[in-house]
């Protein structure tokens, strides 16, 4: 797609600009729409469509939700994105589009699309490196042996997904450290984060997803915090993976960026030493390059690189369904911990501080190993859009708040 400028005025490297075009859901008092960001402001679909100024096939008529246009497909996809292009770049619409935006800081950012599963992934080498050494420091080998032949991952859960702003509740559960002879029950005293990318399926599946049939059924990218409590986790995650460490919440950005935007994101994927099997042998073998960051309080302390992830989503997606089952529209599937290989790179603050052993400062003096109560995590992310322009994700914020 060429460049073409909005007549909307925004800065010339504004990462709401034409190019990115992040859809989400919105909302004032009892109402809810769907809307696409420009710059500041956001375009109202539903009234769009209403007025007949795009044709979606009623997808967002009356909708409070993307999940409707999102199982639409790839062709509608495509060809809104047309219209919404025209529409905000051709100045003898602006007379018909203008009153339908809104100031994004005037209405209440909603989850995007109702999240059908959700799937979490464990896809960076460095990540399950790290892990592999904090987690069994006496094994001989810090990967475990299928991972370099399968995307780990595990079945979350869905109906704590909360959008961007919803605050934390410190989680309580059982933890026992090797030292203690007994477990105990209380808030967990080793809360931590995950910077995480995470992709959602607009068209649904009957069984397996070919893995060159990736663009046919993932709608967007959304930034993931998959914040965990370790002290929970390192007590119950065997044998069968994480659980009540993990399904507290899980935050999510309030846009969804389309993969259409991400066109000049793409990026070769990893070379995978030993060769995957067939199913996960792609015709074009492709990341993205998306630039994370993490502000603990407003203090940057790591950019994760999300070019360097061992597994991409595409392989993800076949992986995930390979067994046959199904895939529905909603299904959320992250990519797992973005961590490259040096500790500034890292997504999670046990391996930012490796195991609290090296606490970082932030902008304020104070020190930190795991969250306090008060705390504010925010992840944040752009990618290269077409003619050296970026593409904002937004970003992914939550407040930790003291247990009641
Ligand atoms: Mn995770």
């Amino acid at each position: 797609m060429t460049t073409a400028a909005s007549w909307l005025e925004m800065a010339d490297d504004d990462p709401f600009g034409i190019d990115n075009l992040p859809y989400c859901a919105f909302g004032q008092d009892r109402f809810r729409w769907t809307g696409v960001r420009i710059g500041d402001r956001i375009l109202n679909l539903a009234a769009a469509e209403g007025r007949g100024l795009l044709d979606a096939g009623g997808a967002f008529l009356g909708q409070g939700n993307l999940n409707r246009f999102m199982s639409a497909g790839r062709p509608v996809w495509a060809r809104v994105r047309e219209h919404l292009t025209e529409l905000l770049s051709a100045a003898r619409h602006r007379e018909a589009v203008e009153p339908l935006l809104l100031a994004v800081a005037d209405v209440r950012l909603d989850l995007p699309f109702e999240v059908a599963d959700y799937v979490d992934f464990y896809s960076s080498l460095e990540h399950a490196t790290n892990l592999g050494r904090l987690f069994r420091p006496d094994a001989p080998e810090p990967l475990l042996p299928n991972w370099k032949h399968l995307p780990v991952g595990y079945h979350g859960r869905a109906g704590t997904v909360v959008v961007s702003g919803t605050d934390v509740p410190r989680p309580f559960g059982q933890r026992r450290t090797p030292d203690d002879p007994a477990p105990t029950y209380g808030p967990s005293t080793r809360l931590d984060v995950e910077a995480e990318v995470g992709f959602v399926v607009g068209v649904p599946s009957e069984g397996p997803i070919p893995i060159d049939d990736f663009r046919a059924h993932v709608f967007g990218a959304v930034l993931v915090n998959d914040w965990s409590a370790r002290d929970l986790q390192a007590w119950e995650y065997q044998p069968l993976g994480p659980f009540l460490g993990k399904s507290f919440r899980t935050s999510i950005s309030p846009w969804v960026v389309p993969l259409d935007a991400l066109e000049s994101a793409r990026t070769p994927g990893p070379a995978q030493q030993p060769p995957v099997l067939p199913y996960l042998s792609a015709a074009d073998h492709h990341g993205y390059e998306i630039d994370l960051e993490v502000l603990w309080n407003g203090t940057p302390v790591a950019r994760p690189p999300f070019a360097g992830m061992y597994w991409t989503p595409a392989q993800q997606l076949a992986h995930m369904t390979v067994n046959g089952a199904w895939a529905r529209t909603g299904d959320l599937y992250a990519s797992g911990t973005v961590s490259g290989p040096t500790p500034e790179q890292t997504g999670s603050f046990i391996e930012r501080t490796w195991n609290g052993a090296r606490p970082i400062q932030l902008a304020d003096g104070t020190t930190r190993t795991f969250l306090l109560d008060g705390d504010t995590v925010t992840i944040t992310a752009t990618a290269p859009g077409p003619s050296g322009s970026r593409i904002g994700f937004g970003e992914v914020t939550g407040t930790v708040t003291k247990p009641e």
